[in-house]
């Protein structure tokens, strides 16, 4: 009896491991935040695995037959739409509840989208603070005002819809030459990541409509241009 955490592709199908197709195989059933979408994913790798909806307007009442379920023996996989389960997603509950139950959980590394933009950002990665989603209203000057003092790389997800606003907020509080990298539609055709500061970011993403899925993130005061600087001797 186990629970498997199995991360799935933000976007290229082949991001999906060997080792999560073989446990998708071998589980009793599959854990869905949407149960259409993971039945897509399995079809598309020719899974057939029984599906049961866990996603956040049902995840405090399954709690428990869940647990039953894996006690019973039953080797369950947690997917969610994208990326890994419990990174701004359902299941931190259920795997609370298994380690209080001493059931096994074994987390599967693969897709998430904050790693690869913190990469790709060029901005020192050796450490970080994740914010998941920030607020929309109340509340979000002071997560912003949070980051802008911290000492170490922030990482954030926002809507297309709020990107500007968002940075907009940002130039008093980070102040407008603060670098930044924008990473949009990760592993997918259009993918892009916009590197500069905060005012060339509202140029930027001013001229049009922005699209796709986004993920912030943001340099400390002190951590240089976020282009390297090369020196020839
Ligand atoms: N569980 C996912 C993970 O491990 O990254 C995150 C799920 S959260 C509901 C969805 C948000 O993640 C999106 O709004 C976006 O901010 C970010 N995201 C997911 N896929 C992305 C992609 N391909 N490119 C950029 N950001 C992405």
């Amino acid at each position: 009896m186990k629970l498997f955490v199995v991360p799935t592709p933000i976007g290229n199908m082949e991001d999906i491991t060997l080792r999560a197709l073989r446990v998708l195989k071998e589980v009793d059933f599959v854990l869905c935040e949407d149960t259409r979408t993971t039945r897509n994913l399995l079809r598309h790798f020719e899974i057939d695995k029984p599906c049961q909806a866990y996603h956040i307007h049902n995840e405090h009442q399954q709690l428990d037959t869940i647990i039953r379920q894996i006690q019973q023996s039953n080797n369950v996989a947690l997917t969610s739409d994208a990326g890994t389960p419990c990174i701004s997603d359902p299941g931190f509950l259920l795997v609370r509840e298994c380690v209080r139950n001493g059931i096994e959980v074994e987390c599967l590394p693969g897709a998430t989208a904050l790693i690869p933009a913190l990469v790709n950002s060029g901005l020192p990665a050796s450490s970080f603070k994740f914010y998941g989603f920030i607020p929309h209203k109340k509340g979000k000057e002071t997560c912003l005002k949070t980051m802008a003092a911290a000492n170490e790389t922030s990482i954030f997800y926002e809507s297309p819809y709020r990107l500007l606003k968002t940075l907009e907020m940002m130039a008093p509080i980070f102040g407008a030459d603060r670098p930044v990298c924008v990473a949009r539609e990760l592993t997918k055709i259009y993918e892009e990541h916009f590197r500069g500061t905060v005012a060339e970011a509202i140029t930027h993403f001013s001229a049009k409509p922005v699209k796709g899925e986004i993920v912030v993130v943001v340099g400390t005061a002190d951590c240089g241009s976020s282009m390297p600087e090369v020196t020839f001797e």
